[in-house]
């Protein structure tokens, strides 16, 4: 199947549905897991930037569908999409399909990775994950851009990246949102950290059985939603701005050079960028 018969199959990778003052936009691969190609990519900016430029919704809610938040990057569905064109937004950096190397890699990341995540945390209206199930490798890039994150009591969180030999994934705000100590852990180990110890990390806001996780994720958001639009704004700005004084966005931007390096020493010396990995063999060797 060609790029757009599989996309056609597949339907809407992502919906977007208004509740009074709440947009709940959902990932919507459950049969990949959520894996998240640059379809779904797209589609989420889609969602994310009506809600922002809509003056009913005060709150929006990150949610998905299945029995998985998401599984990270799709670096193996047959609807994986690494070689398509699609306009950029997030960045000024040419497309990458037509080009090779660490120019490739770089183009693609800084737009559809780095790019997409840094514009949806900035995005003026409270923002809340819901997260159940494997929140993996990219995955956590989609839960930390957002300013709550609600897990279900099955939740898990991982990044494996390690094992490409890459030092975690492309958005690195591990050592903000669970403190440098455990963020060694996190990564050297990768295994999966499940969401009682993502509570007492601080990487989660509240736990919650996996029965009632839409109902209290709704909630939450509809109690925030009574306070002031401009308000919200300015508060996500304040702690924001705080937090890249405490250096997340310098500390970003320094260790994606270093992500760089890692996918061009593979690339130099191995079968890809990946180390040879792909879905499978990330999964096999995951504890
Ligand atoms: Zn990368």
């Amino acid at each position: 199947m060609s790029d757009e018969q599989t996309a056609a199959a597949e339907g809407q990778v992502v919906t977007s549905e208004k509740r009074g003052a709440v947009q709940v936009v959902t990932l919507n691969r459950p049969q990949y897991r959520n894996a998240q190609n640059s379809a779904m990519t797209y589609a989420l900016d889609d969602a994310f930037a009506a809600a922002a430029a809509d003056d009913e919704v005060k709150v929006i809610i990150l949610a998905a569908t299945g029995d998985h938040f998401s599984a990270g990057h799709d670096i193996g569905s047959p609807g994986r999409d690494v070689d398509a064109f699609f306009p950029r937004r997030a960045s000024l950096w040419w497309d990458h399909p037509d080009k090779t190397g660490a120019e490739q890699r770089m183009a693609r990341e800084s737009e559809v990775y780095l790019g997409m995540c840094r514009r949806w945390r900035a995005l003026p209206k409270p923002m809340i994950a819901s997260v159940q199930g494997a929140c993996v490798a990219g995955a956590l890039m989609l839960a930390w851009s957002c300013d709550l994150i609600i897990a279900a009591d099955d939740a898990f969180f991982a990044d494996p990246v390690v094992r490409m030999g890459i030092p975690g994934v492309e958005y690195f705000a591990h050592p903000w949102v669970m403190g440098p100590r455990f963020a060694k852990e996190f990564l050297f180990l990768g295994e999966k950290v499940g969401a009682e110890r993502a509570l007492q990390l601080g990487m989660v806001n509240r736990v919650v059985p996996r029965a009632d996780l839409e109902t209290e994720t709704v909630d939450v958001a509809e109690r925030i939603a009574k306070m002031p639009r401009m308000g919200l704004a300015l508060t996500k700005m304040a702690v924001n701005q705080c937090e890249d004084l405490m250096g997340l966005q310098s500390g970003m931007d320094s260790v994606f050079g270093l992500h760089h390096a890692a996918h061009s020493h593979n690339a130099e010396s191995s079968e890809d960028h990946l180390a040879g990995h792909d879905a499978r063999s990330m999964r096999d060797s995951q504890r």
